[in-house]
């Protein structure tokens, strides 16, 4: 039987409505929640995450400012811009789009980001608050993932989940965050020795390598629940074949684009997974949402207030 599709953007537009019903209630309140967005230099792909991210907080009545220094910005000028912004009462949120040129310190520029305003979750302290289950601020993709399983009344507790990838930005805080809903959790990498026998194991796959369908059946245990984070370019014929022969509509916009978008997991994988998220149309969309869920978290947290539910831990 194939695969239920886990459907992550009528996940995230559940996600975003709440939002949006949280920042109305706000503002009954007097108290607009501001995203500010950093974005340095003209990388193409970064200008259409920050676009993406910027229409979605007017959609909820966010207020964003983006900030867009030159792609010649030291690190002095960056901190000077972080420190203004930390500083402003009205801006709760404050995202740093990465990469950053070469010639800024990165690791200074998100450690100079006030905790509180956080939005991204990869500052230290809330790093260390997710490992030690305090209120903080969750990286948006793994928070997205926790969210879309908990939507989809996906078991978590006492599964065996295995997470291949470590990034701190995806791997290593959706490990945390397993862990902390009582999986079983192992994290894989590129160092795992039989990587599809660990596969195997779980309950709960969630794949963020960035290899494009690098998990194929092989690696899944019949009616397994499969989160496939990655978000891969096929731009190579041979590698569209291998992945995609004898779908006519992906091969049609192939011909058309000459490149599709193809996740960490194989196409095959839906005959015999219990559950998965597409690409696109899965994580892709939550990550955005939960940004949005960030920063009016990040907005009540910094005021003493409740912080609005959602079904993550
Ligand atoms: P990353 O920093 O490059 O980390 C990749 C991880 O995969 C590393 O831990 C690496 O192991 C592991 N890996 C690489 N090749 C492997 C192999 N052959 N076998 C087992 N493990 C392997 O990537 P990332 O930032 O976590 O992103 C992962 C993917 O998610 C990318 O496709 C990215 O585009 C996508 N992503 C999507 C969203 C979204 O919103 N949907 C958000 C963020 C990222 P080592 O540590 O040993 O090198």
């Amino acid at each position: 039987m194939p695969a239920k599709i886990l459907d992550g953007t009528k996940t995230a537009n559940d996600i975003r409505g709440e939002v949006a019903a949280e920042v109305a209630s706000m503002a009954a309140g007097g108290v607009r929640p501001g995203l500010a967005v950093v974005l340095v230099g003209h990388n193409p792909a970064s200008e259409i995450y920050v676009r993406g991210k910027v229409k979605a907080c007017h959609e909820v009545g966010l207020y964003s400012e983006p900030h867009t220094p030159p792609e010649s910005a030291t690190t002095a000028e960056l901190l000077a811009l972080i420190e203004g912004l930390n500083r402003r009462d009205d801006i709760d949120g404050i995202l740093v789009q990465l990469p950053l040129p070469a010639q800024v310190d990165a690791k200074k520029i998100l450690m100079a980001v006030d905790p509180a305003k956080d939005v991204d979750g990869f500052h230290p302290v809330n790093v260390g608050f997710l490992s030690t289950q305090r209120p903080g601020l969750v990286p948006c993709t793994p928070a997205g993932v926790i969210e879309i399983l908990k939507r989809s009344n996906i078991l978590i507790a006492g599964q065996e989940a295995v997470v291949v990838g470590r990034s701190d930005i995806v791997g290593k805080p959706a490990a945390m965050l397993l862990l902390n809903a009582n999986a079983t959790v192992t994290v894989c990498h590129s160092k795992t020795r039989d990587l599809p026998a660990v596969c195997r194991r779980a309950d709960i796959l969630v794949a963020a390598i960035g290899r494009a369908g690098i998990i194929t059946r092989d690696f899944v245990k019949p009616g397994a629940t499969v989160i496939d984070v990655g978000m891969n370019q096929v731009t190579d014929p041979a590698e569209f074949t291998r992945l995609f022969a004898g779908n006519a509509r992906r091969e049609a916009t192939f011909r058309a684009k000459g490149s599709t978008l193809v996740g960490d997991v194989h196409p095959q994988v839906a005959e015999i997974a219990g559950a998965i998220t597409p690409v696109p149309g899965g994580v892709g969309p939550l990550t955005i949402a939960m940004l949005m869920f960030n920063t009016v978290k990040a907005a009540k947290m910094r005021r003493g207030n409740r912080v609005p539910e959602l079904a993550q831990p």
